[in-house]
């Protein structure tokens, strides 16, 4: 069951003959195929947040060394 191919999309589990999912009908791609498109999709984001919450935390800090040199 583990390794069975499940359908991306309604998660139903797929024959490894099948050429497209015989529920909702898309095409079928093997974990190698899809994995790398997730996986670049998250890093880009997740720096975006990163860089951001350094940027805030960064902000934050001057106010306070500013207010403490005062
Ligand atoms: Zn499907």
């Amino acid at each position: 069951m583990g390794s069975m191919t499940s359908c991306w999309a309604c998660e139903t589990e797929l024959r490894p003959e099948w050429k497209f999912c015989v529920h909702c009908g898309v095409p079928v791609e093997t974990e190698a195929a899809a994995t790398p498109r997730v996986r670049a999709a998250s890093p880009l984001a997740l720096f975006g947040w990163i860089f951001a919450g350094i940027g805030l935390a960064l902000a934050i800090a001057l106010v306070v060394i500013f207010l403490a040199s005062q």
